[in-house]
């Protein structure tokens, strides 16, 4: 399965106006940022630790603390769903500094994880975008369930991830699919609404690959890099205007 091309990226229509963090400081230099080949076998090497159980204890001293507080040059981002048992540090046993994490349920991607993305390969020069699945997904479950959901918050997430869950309803059945399906779409949404990333990527400054983390074995399966861009329009959900919050219809 690793290195499999399990995604399938469409290319990209939408254009979105990217929400720009103040890069006044903390930001890395492109000399010092490592490839996407070398940030992704940092993380197949930490991933391979941690599954046989050896994973080297990382710094969690003053001195490192310290030595952080100049700056930061993390060498990967990952987007992970939120759930408690996919914490990307220990599945990559990696230290403070290391990784740039944005997390929400289901991976789904609306303006500000997009906005911590653009920041993250724009001012930090982080070569690599890793967006995480994982095994047991409840958030996907619930989608491939049915599951009523109460509240436009939850519903929002709902149908963001409905989009991606399958083409068929034979294909949302298998849990392990529609997961990755999300996954797929969370990285078409992603570059699909920025244009930052977009670039980033056409560049070669930035690869993306989709992961799939399986709880019971701790492995990270990885799909191959992201190379053509998506054409797709990006579910409505992403683009829904942030105040006041976003009406399903
Ligand atoms: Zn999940």
């Amino acid at each position: 399965m690793e290195g499999a091309d399990f995604l399938h990226v469409k290319t990209p229509k939408l254009l979105l106006v990217g929400i720009l963090l103040g890069a006044t400081c903390l930001a890395a230099t492109a000399e010092e940022a490592p490839s996407p080949a070398n940030a992704l076998g940092r993380l197949k090497a930490g991933n391979d630790r941690f599954v046989q159980n050896v994973s080297v204890p990382v710094s969690l001293s003053p001195m490192t603390r310290s030595a952080l507080v100049k700056g930061q040059t993390p060498f990967a981002m990952v987007l992970s769903c939120a759930d408690s048992r996919v914490p990307p540090e220990y599945i990559f046993n990696v230290g403070l500094g290391d990784l740039f994490v944005i997390r929400a349920a289901g991976e789904v991607v609306d303006r500000s994880i997009m906005a911590s993305l653009e920041y993250g390969a724009e001012h930090l020069h982080i070569p690599l975008l890793v967006v995480l699945g994982h095994e047991s997904c409840g958030a996907v479950q619930a989608v491939v369930d049915g599951t009523s959901v109460d509240g436009p918050n939850l519903d929002y997430m709902v149908q963001a991830i409905k989009a991606g869950t399958g083409r068929t309803p034979k294909e949302r059945l298998d849990l392990r699919t529609a997961i990755l399906g999300n996954v797929e779409q969370s990285i078409n949404d992603a570059l699909a609404g920025s244009a930052i990333l977009r670039q980033a990527v056409q560049t070669g400054a930035l690869q993306v690959v989709g992961g799939y983390y399986e709880l019971g074995s701790g492995r990270v399966l990885f799909s191959s890099p992201i190379a053509t861009l998506p054409t797709v329009t990006p579910r409505p959900a992403v683009v829904a205007p942030r105040t006041p919050a976003p009406a399903r219809k």
